[in-house]
């Protein structure tokens, strides 16, 4: 089984992500994706604007139905943040006869030289690209034996992030169609963004 696993802090989750998600498992021939969403780091500046269980409870709200995504929560079972790496090495555990694909956007792709013990995790994934705009998907300025762990694919450009949705309800514009409806409702039954 091919698997896709689409991390990110999905504060909230968007467009962006799903049509991310879709292009990576029709072009890369995936069985499923599985939507991941970051543990809150305790007590730092930049954490995520909504806790953990409404992150996850929109990711819910925009996959439901679709039977190729789900949510996989096992880095909301930890207290505080977790590294790619140890996560990856604990779900190849659970599930030894799956083959995991670690689907990433351009400003990840550029990023990747950083993230901790980067060669141990390419050891064990492979990495879809995808195009973000404001962000190169090239892998050209990659190391060798990192270009080499990145599949690159194409996707329609999508100038959507989470921090300009949050950014737009905190002024109190509409997020209509940047989020599916499902995940809109969610984040106003919730009063989520508002501040
Ligand atoms: P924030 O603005 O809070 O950083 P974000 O929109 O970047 O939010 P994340 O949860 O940080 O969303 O991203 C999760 C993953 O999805 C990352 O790999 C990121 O590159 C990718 N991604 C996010 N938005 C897009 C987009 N519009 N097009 C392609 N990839 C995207
Ligand atoms: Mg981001």
């Amino acid at each position: 089984m091919l698997t896709g696993i689409m991390g990110g802090t999905f504060d909230p989750i968007h467009t962006g992500h799903l049509l991310a998600a879709e292009r990576a498992r029709e072009e890369a021939g995936l069985d499923e994706v599985w939507f991941m969403p970051a543990g809150t780091p305790p007590h730092k500046p930049n954490a995520p604007k909504a806790p953990a269980r409404h992150r996850l409870g929109m990711v819910e709200a925009a996959i439901a139905g679709n039977r190729y995504f789900r949510a996989e929560p096992i880095e909301l079972h930890r207290d505080g943040p977790s590294y790619t790496v140890d996560t990856m090495k604990e779900l190849k555990e659970l599930y030894p006869d799956r083959d995991f694909y670690y689907i990433i956007g351009a400003d990840m792709v550029q990023y990747l030289p950083h993230w901790v013990r980067i060669n141990e995790l390419a050891a064990m994934v492979r990495f879809i690209g995808l195009a973000r705009p404001g962000y190169s998907a090239d892998t050209g300025s990659l190391p060798a034996e990192l270009r080499s762990s990145v599949i690159s694919i194409p996707m329609p450009q999508v100038d959507i992030s989470s921090t300009m949705i949050r950014d737009m309800r905190s002024r109190g514009r509409s997020v209509k169609y940047l989020v599916p409806d499902a995940v809109l409702a969610y984040i106003e039954e919730n009063r989520l963004y508002e501040s």
